[in-house]
């Protein structure tokens, strides 16, 4: 078993060069991941000189993790928007989501992409009683708004569609860089990006020893590293969940069940459905989902993934962790933030839908198309204020909690939090009793740290970003290291 996504075991046949000079160009997209590539794809015929960076390898974050569904049963998704807007919100936010599968259908036809694209059934299915009534909730919204769906009363309570998909996340990225880069799209891997500056009628954005020069500025980076103006912890949290695959048997093709993909209503805290590849058929499984503040031991929640599947007499061949954003209204920001800067973000674990139809939004915005889902999207918009109040007084505890209570020495004393010169670090030994030293403060939004002892790195329970063992910043919304001297002497 390894911890790594099933998705990023793949060979890479492309590989891009880090930026090494002040660069000019139109549009430059920060981000390789689904929104990013999406957007470059949309351009990538026009005449438009495009620039991509990604601060380390594309395809290789967030959506190189996910359960790779393209569906648009998403939990009670429908039921929530009606709630807090109403039916029109939620009926554009369905339409938003079928025109992404019809765009991933489009492209993945016209291109030609081999990514394992199949149709599979999408069930929504009940644990509890009280599941049950939120099913049947969203069962009759679903139908009011024209959707043909399936009820079935065993052996549990389910909902289900059929128009539905699943695909290899990373094979479809790949083949999309790979058609962009051969076109008027250049990729940088391995160019962090730490700041924008508007001028007069530019964008000047840094890396730290280059410039980029463009008009129009794409943040493609899941969270933004900046705080203003959107001033993004106010809008949502994350989201934290534990997934598995396991080779269930080989060349099984008729079972019904490989056509099958499912998940519990509110916050879908099981996931699960089969997907066969290279003649393998995988079971995918995702259990123990959190908010990211809440509940933090990776090695509790992996054990406990792995304790429900021996019970159903599975093995786990990989096991991963994967975080999202949710938004506290439960739809994403997409559009314009300002003057030619654009973003996409806030998926509530729904962006292989949401990321591509944010690329169309975004490059119509850039063409000055006109685009029917910018309103209900806009990342300027006002959200209902109870909504941000439920959400800052939940989130309020645990972060006083992160940031008055120290955290505890752990792991027999391998891990220790302490104060050197006046300063606080996190303190790691490793198998050879070797020392890590980094500053305990995540540059971000200065929470205190936690050590991942599955993954060996720092990880902030803030927002999600991480540290490898030395301090060096493998995963935003930080742009910067916490490398503490003393490691390199
Ligand atoms: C457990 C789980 C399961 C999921 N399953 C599904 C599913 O089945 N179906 C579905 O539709 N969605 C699913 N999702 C959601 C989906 O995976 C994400 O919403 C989506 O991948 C986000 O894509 P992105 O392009 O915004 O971000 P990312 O894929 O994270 O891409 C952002 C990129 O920006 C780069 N970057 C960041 N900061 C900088 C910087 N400063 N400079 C340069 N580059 C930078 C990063 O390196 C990264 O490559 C799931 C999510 C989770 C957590």
């Amino acid at each position: 078993m390894e911890y790594k996504s099933i998705w990023s075991d793949i060979k890479r046949e492309d590989s891009y060069s880090k930026l090494n000079e002040n660069i000019s160009c139109d549009v430059l997209i920060i981000g390789g991941g689904i929104t990013g590539i999406s957007t470059a794809y949309h351009l990538c015929d026009k005449d438009l000189k495009i620039v991509l960076v990604d601060r380390s390898i594309i395809t290789n974050s967030t959506s190189a993790k996910n359960t790779g569904k393209i569906t648009y049963l998403q939990g009670n998704i429908y039921s929530k928007i009606k709630n807090l807007y109403n039916l029109e919100k939620a009926k554009m936010y369905l339409n938003s989501q079928k025109e992404a599968i019809r765009l991933i259908d489009g492209i993945i036809n016209k291109e030609n992409i081999n990514c394992d694209y199949q149709k599979q059934k999408s069930i929504l299915f009940a644990t509890s009683l009280k599941e049950k009534k939120l099913i049947q909730k969203e069962k009759e919204l679903l139908t009011k708004m024209g959707i043909k769906v399936e009820e079935e009363k065993s052996p549990v309570y389910n909902i289900s569609v059929n128009d539905t998909y699943y695909f290899h996340p990373v094979k479809y990225l790949l083949s999309l860089a790979k058609i962009i880069s051969e076109k008027n799209v250049t990729i940088y891997e391995n160019t962090l990006i730490r700041n924008i500056e508007e001028k007069d009628n530019f964008y000047l954005t840094s890396t730290k020893n280059y410039k980029i020069k463009s008009k129009y500025v794409v943040i493609a980076t899941h969270y933004p590293f900046f705080l203003i103006p959107l001033f993004f912890p106010l809008k949502g949290y994350i989201e934290k969940s534990y997934l598995s695959a396991s080779l269930v048997n080989n060349n099984n093709n008729n079972n019904n069940n490989n056509y099958t993909s499912g998940i519990t209503p509110n916050k879908g805290s099981i996931s699960f459905r089969f997907h066969n590849t290279n003649n393998n058929n995988y079971f995918i499984y995702l259990n123990g989902t959190h908010k990211l503040m809440n509940k933090y031991n990776n090695r509790k929640n992996f054990n406990n993934l792995s304790n429900l599947l021996l019970k159903k007499n599975i093995i786990p061949n990989y096991m991963w962790s994967n975080c999202d954003i949710i938004t506290n209204d439960y739809l994403p920001y997409i559009g314009k933030v300002k003057n030619n800067l654009f973003i996409g973000t806030g998926y509530n674990t729904w962006g292989i839908t949401n990321g591509t139809i944010a690329g169309k939004i975004i490059s119509d915005l850039i063409l000055n198309n006109k685009n029917i889902y910018s309103d209900i999207f806009n990342p300027n918009r006002s959200t209902p204020l109870m909504s941000i109040l439920t959400d800052v007084i939940s989130s309020a505890k645990p972060y006083i909690e992160n940031k008055i209570i120290k955290n505890k020495n752990y792991l027999k004393g391998r891990v220790l939090f302490t104060k050197i010169k006046g300063k606080d670090v996190g303190i790691y030994y490793d198998d050879n009793n070797k020392k890590h030293i980094v500053y305990n403060k995540c540059p971000h939004l200065k929470c205190n740290l936690i050590f991942n002892e599955i993954e060996k790195t720092w990880d902030c329970p803030c927002h999600s970003s991480r540290f490898d063992l030395d301090g060096f910043c493998i995963k935003g919304p930080s742009n910067y290291d916490i490398t503490h001297k003393s490691n390199n002497p």
